[in-house]
């Protein structure tokens, strides 16, 4: 039987959440024979980020040949993704506030979490110029490569004839890497279910059944968020089906799920919004890095969720003016978290102590963080994904698309 890759996957990660359920009781045998191939898929798709990010971003920005339509394009794309983020923190607020998930609990807090090590945020602003490009390139630093690109990109368009050879090259680069992500993604229903085998072994129900209503609270608001945000700017600006947008992303989506690294699934993430959603290259190029490196709605939303969480736990009442001032620092500390596995634990540290929360309260997520950083990624990335749509529309580079959904 052929079935789409698409099915594959989903298949591929169910199955893995049986498997992992199953060896529950001894997930030694699934960290030692399974995990391995699921860090294989993952290191797979990790190679080709920033040779891809770089050639891409650089043809994305070549090809728009003036500066002005780069610019306006910057500009409406952080609008979308600080608009769309700070919607996600109110949606975490208030199921915080309407399921209480730590009303009740007296779990005794020995564990302590460590304190703020996030970059202020000017910093990170400073830091988008790379003093050295090519340390950027190999530290992965992606804002700084993004930047990078984009100077290349300019300096290119307008050095005109000259500027040719480059471009070929770093056009050709783009293609090659396009062509390894296509064979990447043949292997994922396998590497999904590698990935996602340990995690369930690891954090069997009785990890999780303490805080369910926390797990749910996040679950909850990334369905909602998904449903109601993206499916209106899709509609909204890009006149597309909504069914078409999540089935379009769904690859994306579900490696997202798996790796709980929305900058690991960038390669992903580019190639479902080009073929599957016709955003064209120019705008997927540019809009999807950015976006894997700053726009993390369900980070915010389970940052949301979690502040009131640990209030509740503690006994401390939040103030309207305490929960405005999470929507803000969410937001702005979704630009500084890196799109990797944790990076949203260690932001929420920051946002407990800007309300004085005590961080020692994130600790007593800890445990349940993995469960909760795959549904956050994965709205993130869908979330990117969205915003994509919604600028190419907006540009008009959203090409229809025929039935066939690609991986
Ligand atoms: N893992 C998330 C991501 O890569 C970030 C986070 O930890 O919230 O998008």
């Amino acid at each position: 039987m052929k079935l789409k890759l698409t099915t594959k996957i989903l298949i591929g990660l169910l199955a893995g959440i049986i498997v992992g359920l199953l060896l529950g009781g001894s997930p030694e045998i699934a960290e030692k024979y399974i995990a391995p191939f699921g860090t294989l898929f993952f290191n797979l798709i990790r190679m080709i980020i920033v040779p891809l990010v770089l050639s891409s971003l650089v043809v994305g920005a070549a090809s728009t040949g003036d500066v002005r339509k780069l610019g306006r394009m910057g500009g409406k794309t952080v609008a979308f993704y600080l608009g769309t983020t700070a919607v996600a923190v109110t949606i975490g607020l208030i199921l915080g506030n309407l399921f209480s998930p730590g009303s009740g609990i007296a779990m005794p807090i020995n564990e302590t979490a460590e304190a703020v090590s996030a970059p202020p945020l000017l910093e990170t602003l400073i830091n988008i110029i790379p003093s050295n490009p090519l340390q950027a390139i190999v530290n992965a630093n992606m804002l700084q490569i993004i930047a990078f690109a984009l100077f290349i990109g300019v300096g290119i368009t307008t050095v005109g004839e000259k500027g040719k050879p480059l471009f070929n090259f770093f056009e050709s680069l783009a293609e090659v890497m396009y062509k390894i992500t296509a064979f990447i993604m043949s292997l994922a229903p396998y590497g999904v279910f590698a990935l996602i085998v340990p995690v369930v072994a690891v954090n069997g129900p009785s990890v999780l059944a303490p805080l369910v209503k926390v797990i749910i609270a996040v679950y909850l608001g990334a369905l909602i968020h998904a449903i109601v945000v993206y499916s209106s700017i899709v509609k909204a600006f890009g006149k597309m089906n909504p069914l078409k947008f999540f089935k379009g992303v769904a690859p994306a989506a579900t490696v997202a799920y798996s790796t709980a690294s929305s900058a690991g699934t960038l390669p992903v993430t580019i190639k479902s919004a080009k073929e599957n959603l016709g955003v064209s290259n120019g705008v997927a190029s540019f809009v999807l890095p950015l976006g894997a490196t700053i726009n993390m709605d369900g980070t915010a939303l389970y940052q949301g969720v979690c502040a009131l969480f640990v209030a509740q736990v503690y006994g401390l009442e939040l103030a309207l003016a305490q929960q405005v001032t999470i929507v803000l620092t969410a937001t702005l500390a979704s630009i500084g978290t890196a799109g990797v596995p944790g990076a949203g634990f260690i932001m929420l540290t920051m946002v407990l102590t800007a309300v004085g929360l005590p961080i020692e309260g994130a600790a007593l997520i800890a445990g349940i963080d993995r469960v909760l950083d795959m549904a956050r990624t994965a709205v993130n990335v869908v979330g990117d994904s969205a915003v994509a749509v919604a600028v190419a529309a907006t540009e008009d580079e959203l090409e229809p698309v025929t039935e066939k959904v690609t991986s």
